[in-house]
């Protein structure tokens, strides 16, 4: 995808038409474009999608600015290292504190940036408070040296340290832009790392006030650089820079930094796409199912890597869940503007409304029906088109395997579960799934059999989304790595094993043959399996 989403002849010109007044004042966005370490002159505009109207001006950078931030931040990664866990938690945990004070400003710029509902944008301080909590209080159980058994029981004696990589950076989307460009460098800052941050082009400010929230919470003002720019220029420059890239984003581009971070023999962390299933048993409470149904396919107009776009419905009940299900889409209210009352926001580019325009026409012409939405809504906005649900798509239709991004679901009956599991299986990604049932025991077995890295049971994708001590990821073409849990704060840490060797050496003493320390060791060997020696 291209960094610029809006095509121009969306844009409101402030120059040339009276009415397209910036959104934003100009004091506020230059407040924050002050953290954007940019020496070029360049400036690009970021326009909102509810209505085209012009935001601010971002400066933008240069290759020579990406190797200006890495020094940067090597400098500040250097004493900050240095830092006690104790002081980091606690900036962590003013961090969670400031991020729900400000919430109705942040709320605000996620949705003149991304076009989304109000209540969708709520989602992202919330994650990010939990995610300061969670990292701020565990940081010690992750990262504080650890004993392990030694090779001779009371004589080698091995601490594992956790040392930090170094700068870590950071390549993030435009769709959720607080929460994905802050979530993963959190953890990263908590293991005594600095951040080289590249947020998507269209999300810019929402990013910023990320930056500006850790500096509020105390983090050192260098420890975390924001460039800007393309992505195939500056995010390239990242990852020829960083010790450890950790990417959010498309499975195209994710194969392309793989690549580069194979080249460099350096880490990577990769949240890329999703075709993500929900199975609905005959067992389910279809009320329940089917306000779950909503929230996993429509949150943020279906841009979300875990939101559905598959739904698997047992045969017995599925003439009553879809009359469920488009009873509740059909009730849900599309308003313009970025205030609260709105079920549904808009996509948030030109990009998004033309693939999901020709996923759904693609369907349409080759035989598949619309049991409601289906259509562009531009009376309220650019971009703004109806939650759609389909029914009857079958293989060679686009939106059967290819993952739309946007609001549209697509119907399938099962007659048995095994059948149900494989359909939900088919394809190359594995990122989330939901299962409804009342036996929920019989549905964690079913979720062993289901190839996503999470799976959420009669819930849409908050309950692992939301648990910070869940790894949350994907398997196949769905990722490389977890984020969130244990998995999403060691990936920033070399595990540095010190062992000291205490009275006997490792080798033969005291005039003993190399056969007898054979045998002498053999036998150790064979007692400490006895005793049950690990
Ligand atoms: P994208 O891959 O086009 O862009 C994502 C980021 O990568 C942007 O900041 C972009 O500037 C940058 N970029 C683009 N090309 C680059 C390159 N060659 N080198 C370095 N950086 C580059 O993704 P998108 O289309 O904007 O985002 C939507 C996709 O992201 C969807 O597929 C969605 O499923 C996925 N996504 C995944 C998760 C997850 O957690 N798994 C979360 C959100 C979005």
């Amino acid at each position: 995808m291209s960094d610029q989403h809006l095509g121009t002849s969306d844009l409101r010109d402030p120059d040339t038409d009276p009415t397209a007044a910036y959104a934003l004042e100009p004091g506020y966005v230059r407040s924050l474009t002050d953290g954007v370490l940019a020496t070029t002159g360049r400036t690009e505009p970021t326009y909102a999608p509810v209505n085209g109207q012009p935001l601010g001006m971002v400066p933008q950078s240069s290759t020579g600015d990406v190797a200006e931030a890495f020094e940067r931040a090597r400098r500040a990664q250097r004493a900050w290292a240095r830092t006690s866990l104790a002081e980091r938690s606690a900036i962590l945990l003013r961090l969670h504190d400031l991020v729900l004070d400000r919430q109705a400003e942040i709320m605000d710029l996620i949705c003149w940036e991304s076009g989304k509902a109000r209540k969708h944008a709520f989602d992202e301080p919330l994650h990010i408070a939990l995610t300061a909590r969670y990292y701020a209080r565990t940081g010690e159980e992750h990262l504080a040296t650890q004993r392990v058994p030694g090779l001779v029981p009371g004589l080698t004696r091995v601490d594992v340290n956790r040392v930090p990589k170094g700068v870590v950076g950071i390549i993030s989307p435009w769709n959720y832009p607080f929460t994905l460009a802050l979530c993963d460098g959190i953890p990263a800052l908590m293991a005594g790392n600095a951040v080289v941050a590249k947020p998507d082009s269209q999300t810019m400010l929402t990013a910023l006030l990320g930056k500006r929230l850790l500096e509020d919470a105390g983090f050192p003002r260098d420890l975390w650089q924001v460039v800007a720019g393309p992505g195939g220029e500056i995010g390239t420059a990242i990852v020829e820079r960083a010790d450890y890239v950790c990417f959010t984003g498309s499975t195209a581009t994710g194969r392309i930094i793989a690549q580069k971070c194979a080249d460099r023999l350096i880490g990577c962390s990769l949240e890329l796409g999703g075709k993500n299933p929900i199975l609905v048993l005959r067992d389910a409470d279809l009320d329940r199912a089917a306000e779950g149904a909503v929230r996993a396919s429509f949150s943020n107009a279906g841009q979300l890597c875990v939101s559905t776009e598959r739904m698997f419905v047992a045969d017995q009940v599925y003439d009553r869940f879809v009359e469920k299900l488009v009873a509740r889409t059909q009730a849900m209210r599309l308003e313009p503007g970025i205030d609260w009352g709105s079920d549904m926001g808009s996509l948030t580019s030109r990009q998004q409304l033309e693939t999901v325009t020709a996923h759904v026409e693609d369907a349409r012409a080759q035989g598949a029906r619309v049991l409601t939405g289906g259509r562009a809504r531009p009376d309220l906005g650019p971009f703004y088109y109806e939650p759609t649900i389909l029914e009857g798509v079958t293989p060679e239709m686009t939106c059967f395997g290819t993952e739309t991004f946007g609001p549209v679901v697509s119907l399938y009956r099962f007659g048995d579960e095994a059948d149900a599991v494989a359909r939900a299986n088919a394809g190359d990604y594995g990122l989330n799934a939901s299962i409804y049932t009342r036996d929920t025991a019989r549905g964690r077995v079913l979720a062993r059999e289901v190839k996503c890295g999470t799976v959420n049971i009669n819930e849409a994708f908050g309950a692992t989304f939301a648990s910070i001590a869940s790894p949350m990821g994907g398997m196949r073409e769905s990722g490389l790595g977890r984020r969130q849990g244990a998995e999403g704060i060691h990936r920033y840490t070399e595990a540095q094993s010190v062992a000291t060797q205490r009275l006997v050496r490792l080798s033969p003493m005291l005039g003993m043959s190399d056969e007898t320390f054979a045998k002498v060791m053999t036998a150790n060997l064979r007692l400490l399996n006895k005793l049950g020696w690990k």
